[in-house]
């Protein structure tokens, strides 16, 4: 799994998997086709490999439900639990993440939800999280935090304004 992950950060932010960035570029997780466009100016937020585009880059704008992904890994069974909610994502494969020192779209004084979800799948809490100026000790803390309650499994780092997921972190 190393194209998902990070390599200095304490714990591992994880893209959008290959396999279903693979089925994303062709039917989104909204059953809609997906639409590949060009990305313009750029600085669109790319779950696929957790960087902002690039001006002309060919992008798409998908839903996407990480937690009934996960769920399909794992057997769980999220319920109602279940959401999906637009990324934007290459339109063409891309070769993932590269390594970072950093965690992805960590800008001081952005606003993070970090909601954790249980083995079975449920909402088991959460907290909203003001990224501080040493942004990688703010997500350290706040993902050491989360992973104190035993019942966590893994969470879900999304947008405050628009609750778009960024990347998801599992128990280490
Ligand atoms: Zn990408």
């Amino acid at each position: 799994m190393s194209t998902q992950t990070t390599t200095t950060t304490a714990y591992d932010a994880r893209a959008i998997a290959p396999s279903a960035l693979a089925e994303l570029r062709v039917t989104d997780d909204a059953g809609r086709a997906c639409v590949p466009y060009s990305a313009g100016e750029g600085g669109d937020p790319l779950r696929c490999c957790l960087r902002l585009s690039v001006p002309g880059e060919r992008i798409a704008l998908v839903s996407y439900a990480p937690l009934r992904r996960w769920a399909a890994g794992t057997g769980a069974e999220p319920g109602a639990y279940d959401e999906q909610g637009p990324v934007f994502v290459h339109a063409e494969e891309c070769g993932g993440p590269a390594p970072s020192e950093t965690y992805p779209f960590a800008r001081a004084e952005a606003l993070r939800t970090v909601r954790r979800y249980d083995a079975a799948g449920r909402i088991v809490g959460g907290r909203l999280l003001e990224i501080p100026e040493a942004t990688s000790e703010g997500f350290d803390r706040a993902f050491a935090e989360a992973f104190a309650d035993p019942a966590v499994a893994l969470v879900h780092v999304r947008a405050v304004e628009y609750g778009c997921f960024h990347f998801e972190v599992r128990r280490p």
